[in-house]
Order: C-alpha cells, then structure tokens, then sequence
C-alpha cells in the first residue's frame, strides 16, 4: 500500500518524525508532502528547506519519499495514486480540524484518511510553538530532531521579533 502524509512542516518537528518511522512501518511506500500553503503560516522556511530538512531526517529510511506539492491534497493523492491519506492526531483541537478534512476529502474522491495517535511524549508539539522558542532566542533541543537543530535555530533566531 502507498499513503501519502501531508503537511506544511514548518519546521518539521520530533512529533512529524515520529508519525513518519510509524507510518513507514504501516506502508509499502510513504510519501511525505509538504504543501505550500502560503495563507496559512508565514513561509518561515521556503519549500526548498523544508524539503531539505525533511531528507536529512528521512536519509536511511528506504521507503520514505519527500515531495512538495501546491492545491489541494486530494488532487496531489490521484496523481500518485496513493491508497490513502495519512495524518497526526495531537488534541481535540486536530480532531475537529481533521475530522472536517478527511469527510470533504472522502466526499470528493472516496479515500481514506488513516489517523495517528500522536505519542504522549510529542503531543504537545507544533511547528508554530517551535517557532516561538527560537525566535526568542531558545535552543530547540528536545523540540525538533538534533540532526536540524543547529540550521533550524540559525534560522530563526534571525528573524526579528
Ligand atoms: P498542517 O498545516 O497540514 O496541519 P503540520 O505540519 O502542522 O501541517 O502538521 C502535519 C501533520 O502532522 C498533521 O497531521 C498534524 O496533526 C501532524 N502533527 C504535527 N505535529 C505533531 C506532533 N507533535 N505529533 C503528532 N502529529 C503531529
């Protein structure tokens, strides 16, 4: 089975990692996509980066592909053919918001959204709180994976408040 993880991972966190190695687990073929989604959060990191850090992270995982991709995530999923969606769930909050997604998404095409508990280590964990800590100056240890950290807390610790 092929499933495709959407996501805008600005920046990708240890909670994205995570759902990645399991999901990897659970399909022949992942592939992680990362929107563009230009209304949605202030593109920290271009596409570019994102899809570089996502490699990095994802280098030994042999069934695990990073793609970008612009419109809707359904369109994206009948291109590849994939056999269904793939998504977190941290909250109540993501519940709603998934819930809404993966009904429009089925309406449209009929494919499955399959959802992942996010793990009690990591649910707390969001890109934008990320973004937070480090523009005010904070390392991202224990945020986001090691293998990132340095590039991704250059980067932001930048930006000016
Ligand atoms: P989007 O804008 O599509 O929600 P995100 O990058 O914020 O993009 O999230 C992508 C996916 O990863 C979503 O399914 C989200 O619920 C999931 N996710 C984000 N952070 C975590 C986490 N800490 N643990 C588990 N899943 C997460």
């Amino acid at each position: 089975m092929k499933a495709l993880f959407p996501g805008t991972f600005n920046p990708p966190t240890l909670g994205h990692l995570e759902i990645i190695q399991r999901a990897a687990r659970l399909c022949d073929h992942l592939v992680v996509a990362i929107g563009e989604s230009p209304h949605k959060y202030a593109a920290t990191f271009s596409v570019e980066e994102r899809m570089s850090l996502l490699r990095a992270l994802t280098k030994d995982m042999d069934n695990v592909e990073i793609i970008s991709f612009s419109g809707l995530v359904i369109d994206c999923a009948k291109d590849l053919k994939v056999d269904f969606l793939l998504r977190g769930l941290r909250n109540g909050s993501d519940f709603d918001y998934e819930y809404q997604m993966a009904a429009a998404n089925r309406q449209m095409t009929g494919i499955e959204t399959v959802f992942l508990a996010a793990s009690p280590l990591y649910s707390h964990l969001s890109s934008t709180l990320i973004r937070e800590i480090a523009v005010n100056g904070h390392r991202l240890h224990g945020f986001i994976p090691d293998a990132i950290e340095a590039e991704v807390f250059a980067k932001l610790s930048t930006i000016t408040k």
